[in-house]
């Protein structure tokens, strides 16, 4: 017995679901890449990667998922035995610090926890700690995908300059640039990096990186530096020299295409969208959890992401196959210290009410089958909030 019909949904944290628009942008033969075209089309997505970052600075665009662009930020403003500073809060902070150690960096941690965000205070404090400037670089992410948590860049930008300390603060927005605010330059970010599978809604296998003025200097004497990700190189004239070879040209179409629906729907309302999809999932999970099964990973309410929920509870995984096998829709599971522990409910990119209320009614159809206890009502409540919400 089941009630899965037609295509599977992806609630889970990238890839995302693509619009339509997006699939069919692809169909089309490729470009001539020397042609005018190809060279617009390039010109156009550096410049409005730079709009989502809300940045003056230079943009890049890489063939490469996160992992590949994580290494493009670091390999071109680090140098061997160079010290940078991750600030933890789940598992990308620390995986992109992984990659830096693997290559000769020097890690510090800033412990965190997977129930919480980062403690600017804590940052600050680190900070002063290093009087000799020894720390070249601040690793964060603003939406930490597994733990759910929602980091405030903007506070750690502010406490990184209270502290006086020269190091370049570089962020990791995968997982919300194009569904949350993000203002690399007003919030003192020196490199901002993202990928096209999560809020911008495009297959994966472009990734974006924007650089200010005082990491493009310190690039300069870097010795991590890499031919492919290089941006000297590709600071050149040439258009070739923007893609290092051959433009990933289906991708950009892709990625054209979502950047105009964004555009089009404008950013600021698809900051409401998410905020208010994120809110109706996070009165449903509210709910649920008075069973006393489910919880919330992240304890504190207004430090949990508008792009994914992390919901604990044990052995979520015949939850996600009664949706995935009965349903057709697909959740993510617990990643790193979660594994097995949680799951986790995406809501990011082309995402909407039906959307999102459907995979709530779904959830709450499986904790229903299988006799999960928990509170009653989370899809009502999710729906009552968007009633109130959004007005006629
Ligand atoms: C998904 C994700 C990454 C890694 O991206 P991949 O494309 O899977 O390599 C990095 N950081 C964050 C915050 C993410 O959500």
């Amino acid at each position: 017995m089941v009630v899965r019909a037609g295509r599977e949904f992806l609630a889970i944290p990238g890839p995302t679901t693509m619009p339509d628009e997006v699939l069919r942008a692809m169909h089309r033969p490729a470009l001539d890449i020397y042609s005018d075209s190809m060279v617009q089309l390039t010109y156009g997505l550096l410049r409005d990667i730079g709009t989502l970052f809300a940045t003056k600075g230079k943009t890049y665009i890489y063939i490469a998922n996160g992992h590949g662009t994580w290494e493009a930020v670091l390999t071109n403003v680090l140098s061997r035995g160079d010290k940078i500073l991750v600030l933890e809060s789940g598992r990308f902070a620390v995986g992109w610090g992984n990659a830096a150690r693997s290559m000769g960096i020097e890690v510090q941690s800033l412990k965190g926890d997977w129930n919480r965000a980062i403690r600017p205070s804590e940052v600050e404090a680190a900070l002063r700690q290093d009087t000799e400037h020894k720390i070249k670089a601040i690793l964060a992410v603003q939406i930490d995908t597994a733990s759910g948590a929602f980091n405030d860049i903007e506070a750690i930008g502010k406490a990184i300059k209270a502290a006086g300390h020269p190091a370049l603060f570089l962020v990791d927005a995968v997982a919300s640039l194009g569904c949350m605010p993000f203002e690399m330059d007003a919030w003192g970010i020196d490199v901002a990096m993202s990928a096209s599978q999560k809020g911008l809604m495009t297959p994966p296998g472009l990734g974006y990186v924007a650089a200010s003025d005082r990491a493009r200097e310190v690039h300069k004497t870097a010795n991590l530096r890499m031919p492919y990700f290089d941006w000297t190189e590709r600071d050149g004239n040439e258009h070739y020299q923007k893609h290092s070879g051959t433009a990933p040209v289906h991708l950009m179409f892709a990625q054209r295409q979502a950047i105009d629906m964004l555009f089009e729907e404008k950013l600021d309302n698809v900051f409401l969208r998410h905020r208010l999809l994120a809110e109706a999932v996070r009165r449903a999970v509210a709910v649920w959890a008075e069973g006393g099964v489910l919880s919330f990973n992240i304890i504190e309410a207004k430090e949990r992401g508008d792009t994914v929920t992390t919901i604990k509870m044990p052995d979520p995984a015949r939850l996600l196959t009664y949706c995935r096998e009965k349903c057709g829709v697909i959740l993510g599971v617990g990643i790193g210290d979660l594994q097995g522990k949680a799951f986790r409910i995406a809501h990011m990119g082309h995402v909407n009410a039906p959307m999102i209320l459907g995979t709530l009614g779904v959830v709450e159809m499986g904790l229903q089958a299988l006799g999960i206890p928990h509170g009653k009502g989370g899809v009502t409540a999710a729906l009552n909030y968007l009633g109130e919400s959004v007005k006629p």
